[in-house]
């Protein structure tokens, strides 16, 4: 009888992440408002520097990083030896999971809270621990009602993927000051960029050791091809993450991009503008047609249907258009669909299908009766 080689405890718990559709069979020309990605593309500037970077195809990476650590430093008035760069902040997520969580300990994620926490968790052997939210809101009370002595991580994305809501400065202090020291306080600002004014949770960082902020090139830098992310945090943490990153985690066209992109600030306030401006006409249109949608400060709405069965007819009915928005049943909102805020165009035909659906649906409701 031969035996099989079996996985480390947990492994096998790990529902596979699903990323957002791109292609509907028989649709030419899709219209992709299912993955938060910029609409506009990265920074022309980013993307020269990505091509240059043929040149040197034959020579490792700087493993350091120092140049774009030096740059994200300087753009946002941070210490460059606070930064840790990875594939993604997926991969400084992976780093937080297995440096300070292990079998019999517990990562606490929220209850709509972005898949990768519990993937990371399951990965490193911990035991994934889920708390409500109020309204679709991070709630720090059931987050410290949740805390035991097996506790080790907290993550809140905030904002939030997929509800778009953001939980205030003063609940996150609050938080940060109740939580024990040695537990980590992970803040994912994946889409920081978006918020008026906004440092992402940096001066958090400042005070509390024991917490980290997370961001990424994936979102307003239009870079989530090309997997690049970052982490600020307490020096002392910076050293321990350091030991789990491959020396050459990071290619030279990665680093060329990721440093050419935080230094192009007119893009990022472009692109910021044009989100917030859409953002709003979006949430207004659809509000029209009688979806809700709470108020959100990243690139996407989370429109609210009567129902999950609503929710799904309408996914459909766009996905015949040849639009493709994201089911968030995985999420814990079934009768929700999350809506990338597209370019105008994508915007304006996103909301004038769903008034299609919506009064098509009140027409054959009455037509039945
Ligand atoms: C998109 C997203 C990220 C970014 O992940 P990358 O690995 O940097 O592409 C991180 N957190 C949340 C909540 C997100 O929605």
């Amino acid at each position: 009888m031969t035996k099989l080689p079996t996985p480390q405890p947990g492994i096998m718990d790990i529902e596979l992440y699903v990323g957002g559709a791109s292609t509907v069979e028989g649709v030419a020309n899709v219209i992709k408002l299912s993955s938060n990605e910029n609409p506009w593309g990265p920074s022309p500037k980013a993307a020269e520097a990505f091509a240059r970077a043929v040149h040197d195809l034959h020579r490792y990476p700087n493993t350091d990083h120092a140049a774009l650590r030096a740059a994200i430093g300087e753009v946002h008035g941070l210490d460059p030896d606070q930064i840790i760069c990875g594939v993604g902040s997926d991969e400084i997520i992976t780093f937080l999971c297995q440096a300070y969580a292990g079998p019999g300990d517990e990562v606490i994620h929220t209850e709509h809270g972005f898949s990768m926490y519990r993937i990371s968790a399951l990965a490193a052997g911990a035991m994934p621990v889920e708390v409500p939210e109020r309204d679709r809101v991070v709630d720090v009370d059931a987050i410290l009602a949740a805390v035991t002595p097996a506790t080790r991580l907290v993550f809140i994305a905030n904002p939030a993927n997929p509800t778009g809501t953001m939980v205030g400065k003063k609940e996150l202090v609050r938080l940060a000051t109740a939580l024990p020291g040695e537990v980590v306080l992970v803040l994912d600002g994946a889409y920081a960029e978006f918020v008026e004014e906004f440092d992402g949770g940096a001066s958090l960082v400042n005070r509390f050791p024991n917490v980290v902020m997370t961001r990424t090139f994936s979102k307003i830098y239009g870079l989530g091809g090309l997997r690049i992310g970052w982490g600020y945090a307490s020096r002392e943490i910076i050293e321990v993450l350091n030991r789990l990153r491959g020396p050459f985690n990071l290619s030279t066209a990665q680093l060329a991009a990721a440093e050419a992109a935080v230094r192009d600030r007119d893009h990022v306030a472009r692109c910021h503008a044009e989100n917030a401006r859409l953002r709003v006409w979006l949430g207004n249109a659809l509000a029209e047609h009688g979806v809700r949608c709470d108020a959100s400060s990243a690139n996407f709405v989370l429109a609210r249907f009567g129902s999950r069965e609503e929710a799904e007819a309408c996914d459909a009915y766009l996905r015949g258009e040849g639009v493709i928005v994201r089911r968030v049943a995985g999420y814990k909102l079934p009768e929700a669909l999350r809506i990338t805020v597209g370019d105008e165009a994508s915007c304006r035909r996103v909301a004038h299908l769903i008034g299609l659906f919506r009064n098509a649906g009140v027409t054959g409701a009455q037509g039945d009766d």
